[in-house]
């Protein structure tokens, strides 16, 4: 069954990869995919867990620059300690969303606290900056509170952009929609959606009707634009994330955890890095990241 509801496709069902976010930490990586690059300005979203990090040190990813982008941190269980080259040492716990902003350059990095709950899930997010803001300040913030909605049976966190009349306060730079839904007990509805932005839905627990396509984690829904509306059911507890955005426009390189235009761009991030220059230092001690060779056939795609 497929419902285009009025927008440019049917919807595409597009696999999550499987990668290793730290030795023996599984993930699934929903973009970017060969099938979809960028949704608005999201251009990469990991799904971790739910995971146990009860044993050892729990998650430990060292120190690591990043340009050209924000990295969103939605936390739905657990807590992780995030440190920055500006500072920043921030704790974020469940229902919580930590914006980094990278701009020209910033290192940080996240590990589990030494006294944590056993489980955690999160979805790890990068938003990228359109050309004029690339190369701005650095910053960080933290959302302890985002708004909440009740809508046809579901609970919506506003995580970024505008829905229903309420504003998201997390400081984005294009047109996004960031929505957690989730559905406590069966429920059924439909989300009024703007047909100038495309749209992707990725389950994170349960099973969901999306738009006609029954979903669990590890598939993420392209939704394409033209979109009007959004059909949502569940028969039991679930929750998803709905994203959304203007389509970027431009064209982008990931590398590592960099955001850039070129391959002399992401070499010369690279080159800064491994120099010691560009980023600063990350609080903490830890042993920084070694950055990978660049390929030399690099390039951009939209
Ligand atoms: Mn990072």
């Amino acid at each position: 069954m497929s419902d285009t509801s009025g927008g440019d496709m049917a919807p595409l069902r597009i696999p999550t990869r499987d990668a290793e976010l730290v030795r023996g930490m599984r993930i699934r990586r929903a973009l970017p995919n060969r099938g979809k690059r960028l949704i608005g300005a999201w251009c990469f979203l990991d799904h971790v867990g739910p995971v146990d990090v009860s044993e050892g040190d729990g998650l430990t990813v060292g120190p690591h620059p990043h340009t050209g982008l924000q990295t969103f941190t939605w936390m739905i269980e657990g807590e992780i300690l995030h440190r920055d080259s500006l500072g920043y040492e921030q704790l974020i716990r469940p229902g919580q969303v930590n914006l980094m902003t990278a701009g020209r350059g910033i290192a940080h990095s996240e590990t589990s606290p030494a006294q944590r709950p056993s489980h955690m899930h999160v979805a790890q997010l990068w938003i990228a900056l359109p050309d004029a803001m690339r190369n701005m300040d650095p910053a960080f913030e933290h959302y302890p509170d985002l708004p909440r909605m009740q809508h046809g049976g579901l609970n919506l966190t506003l995580l970024a952009g505008d829905l229903l009349s309420e504003r998201s306060p997390v400081r984005v730079h294009s047109p996004l929609l960031g929505v957690d839904i989730s559905a406590p007990a069966a429920a059924r509805t439909e989300l009024r959606l703007r047909p100038e932005f495309e749209y992707g839905v990725l389950v994170l627990q349960g099973e969901m009707q999306v738009a006609g396509e029954t979903l669990a984690p590890g598939t993420l829904l392209d939704l394409g634009r033209g979109r009007d509306h959004l059909p949502l059911a569940a028969a039991a507890p679930a929750r998803c994330l709905l994203l959304g955005g203007a389509p970027f426009g431009e064209e982008v390189l990931l590398w590592w955890n960099f955001v850039g235009r070129t391959r002399e761009e992401i070499a010369s991030y690279t080159a800064d890095w491994q120099a010691g220059r560009r980023f600063g230092t990350v609080p903490g001690g830890m042993q920084p990241l070694a950055a990978p060779a660049v390929p030399d056939g690099l390039r951009a795609s939209a």
